[in-house]
């Protein structure tokens, strides 16, 4: 594990088969200890152990398109705008973010699944594996879910949004056809929400939890200010972004 994104271990499961480096810790994890000055970290102990173990067996066969950062996208710019000026394409929604696998976190499933047809789902990060695998079709070739990549690749998708907003002419990347229903689960969510505040986005959903940090006080700036919500029903979240609320 590199970043913080390492979730509770359970004891005598793979506790032995985990390591730690750079910011990240965890008790009884072996740590790899930072590189030495003009050296190299030392991953001999995950080497070793990992030529004792088994190889992976294959759990599931299938493909998933990916690979829809800003480059490829903004390739597409022409096709994707015609098909917003055609109506073929009514709305993007970003649902991007860290997500878990918990039952109670099926939110993103269900909305992902009765978007409307003429939707497009713009998203980074972990939030994906909640409906990635789900058959949605494309619009005239364009892939019904764009996946930049993972949750550093949430830049893909402002930059991409930033882009229609110019090539539509518009001033405000409110007044775009986008709406943004995000996952939240960890840390890193933090930095991927506050850019997008810094960027002026607004009407923002947030779910299926809420961000431990967001006390009453600081809930009230972020509704004020920038029209943040928390998620409600699948149904009528999906009938509010359509009217672009
Ligand atoms: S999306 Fe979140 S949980 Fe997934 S790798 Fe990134 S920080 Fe970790």
């Amino acid at each position: 594990m590199t970043t913080n994104c390492i979730i509770p271990i359970k004891k005598g499961n793979y506790q032995d088969r985990i390591f730690t480096t750079g910011m990240t810790g965890y008790p009884d994890v072996v740590h790899i200890p930072d590189r030495p000055e003009g050296g190299a970290k030392d991953f001999s102990k995950v080497i070793e152990l990992a030529k004792k173990c088994e190889p992976p067996t294959e759990i599931e066969t299938g493909k998933i398109v990916g690979g829809f950062a800003r480059n490829q996208v903004l390739a597409l710019a022409d096709k994707v705008v015609d098909a917003v000026k055609s109506g073929a394409i009514k709305r993007f929604v970003v649902m991007a973010g860290c997500d878990g696998r918990q039952k109670a976190r099926s939110y993103f499933t269900e909305v992902a699944q009765n978007l409307p047809k003429d939707t497009v789902i713009l998203t980074a990060g972990c939030a994906k594996y909640r409906y990635n695998k789900l058959d949605l079709g494309d619009i005239g070739g364009i892939p019904r879910v764009l996946d930049a990549g993972q949750c550093n690749d949430c830049y893909s998708l402002a930059v991409i949004a930033l882009k229609l907003k110019e090539v539509f002419g518009l001033d405000d990347i409110n007044d775009l056809p986008l709406s943004f229903d995000i996952a939240w689960y960890e840390q890193k969510a933090v930095a991927v929400l506050l850019a997008l505040l810094f960027l002026g986005v607004k009407g923002i959903r947030l779910g299926p939890t809420l961000p431990a940090f967001l006390s009453p006080t600081v809930l009230n700036v972020l509704v004020e200010k920038f029209d943040i919500k928390p998620i409600s029903t699948v149904a009528e979240d999906i009938e509010a972004m359509m009217a672009g609320k």
